[in-house]
């Protein structure tokens, strides 16, 4: 078969057979990707793209890592599969690696097949450590989608699946589009804790198990809080005897350019959940690092809860390998400086010359650009617009992520300064013809 029919029937058969997250079946067009190498990706024709998408913002090692494919072949080997109530030397080894970058206090983890259920069994973790029952978490946030996972997330996604029960939602801090009239990072984070200090005074605080927060909301936009925040959340959270649990998969594993996104924010969470950049979905797998009195809980209880394939071994061994490798090649360090000497002022040159560009926030490999149809009003471009751009982006070789009205910047960790050269130039030419 010649290149182009395989992309043709590769098509062919996702359209008749293949149903699609999110998606009205009838209306989508998903296109072939045949391989990658670090941040490009091609189809079997050949045709390039430039992954500033990190596909689900998951990839955050690039594609095709060699030593972490030559992990999970090795394993292959070894051991493909083995039930979670055995005893495993990689999936000890994983844990052992994950627990090793964690803040002291945090010995155990629970392995699951991705970030929904980390955040799930966090919750469950979380209820039967403290007894009690609600779940408070940001409107403007993802959780993943299984029964409290999605309950708890903050945006559409929510409505058609409110199914689980408990869960109550509060505003965070946003600066662009503040809730609370304010002027200052300093304004919104002094009254978007008063705000959720209102919450769990009305609420009830001997009813709330747990506050869940995306250290930094990634789909929901990329923002990251301002200072002393997250340390005012924690604050909250010990004053009423709450867990606070810090979703950390979109922005753990150095998308900000620090192992854990919460490094830098004065704050330890009670229960960190991860998935996606740990092995940059090489094999599905995420999981909840527990800390030593949550673990306690369950020393000589029951915990009620399991999954066929948690801490699978081929899924354990790209860990062990994606930790070693980002360790060893500088990977965290690559993402900050790209962020803070690159990406960062790349964009804002952007926003310079482009208006409709309303404002760019991010750090490390996790950015955001509010596209506006008024840079005063800051009202935003609606979809059509957002989906022209990112049609654009692709026909010139880039793979974007959008969401809303917003264009999400976020390269693989591994990202060269060459590569961001050419993705800004990709930006600029695709914002001029659209916008
Ligand atoms: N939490 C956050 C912050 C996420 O971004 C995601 C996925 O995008 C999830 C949880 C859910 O992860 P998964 O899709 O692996 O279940």
């Amino acid at each position: 078969m010649s290149t182009t029919d395989l992309d043709a029937r590769t098509r062919e058969l996702d359209r008749a057979h293949v149903f699609h997250s999110w998606s009205a079946q009838g209306r989508i067009d998903p296109f072939p990707i045949a391989g990658g190498q670090g941040t490009v990706v091609w189809d079997h024709a050949g045709t390039r793209w430039l992954d500033f998408s990190s596909q689900l913002v998951n990839v955050n090692i690039g594609h095709q890592h060699p030593a972490v494919v030559a992990a999970i072949k090795e394993q292959a080997d070894l051991l493909t599969t083995i039930a979670p109530s055995t005893a495993n030397l990689v999936r000890g080894l994983a844990a052992q690696r994950i627990t090793d970058l964690a803040p002291d206090g945090f010995a155990k983890v629970f392995f699951t097949t991705g970030g929904a259920d980390a955040n799930e069994n966090a919750i469950r973790m979380a209820r039967l450590h403290t007894g009690r029952d609600k779940v408070l978490s940001r409107y403007r946030s993802y959780h993943g989608n299984t029964g409290a996972a999605i309950v708890a997330t903050g945006d559409w996604r929510r409505f058609p699946n409110e199914y689980a029960r408990g869960h109550v939602h509060f505003f965070g801090p946003y600066l662009y589009r503040s809730e609370f009239w304010a002027g200052t990072p300093e304004e919104e984070c002094e009254r978007a804790l008063h705000h959720l200090r209102r919450v769990i005074q009305a609420e009830g605080p001997s009813t709330i198990a747990a506050i869940l927060l995306e250290t930094v909301p990634g789909t929901a936009g990329i923002m990251v809080p301002p200072p002393g925040y997250l340390a005012g959340v924690r604050a909250l959270a010990d004053e009423f005897g709450i867990v606070l649990i810090l979703d950390e998969v979109m922005a753990g594993f150095g998308r900000t350019g620090r192992w854990f996104a919460f490094e830098g924010h004065a704050v330890v969470p009670d229960l960190i959940t991860f998935a996606k950049g740990v092995n940059s979905g090489y094999v599905p797998i995420g999981g909840v690092i527990i800390s030593d009195p949550i673990a306690a809980t369950f020393d000589d209880r029951v915990f009620p809860g399991g999954l066929t394939y948690s801490g699978h071994p081929l899924a354990a061994a790209s860990i062990v390998a994606t930790i070693d490798a980002m360790t060893e090649e500088g990977i965290i360090e690559n993402a900050r400086r790209i962020g803070a000497d690159v990406l960062g002022p790349g964009l804002r040159t952007l926003a310079e010359k482009h208006t409709a560009i309303g404002e760019v926030r991010g750090e490390g490999v996790f950015w955001a650009l509010e596209i506006v149809a008024d840079p005063v009003t800051r009202e935003p471009v609606d979809a059509a617009v957002v989906g022209a751009l990112k049609a654009e982006l692709h026909r010139r070789g880039l793979l974007a992520f959008t969401s809303e009205n917003r264009v999400h910047v976020v390269p693989p960790c591994t990202v060269t300064d060459d590569e961001v050269h050419t993705a800004i130039e990709i930006y600029d030419a695709a914002f001029t013809a659209v916008l």
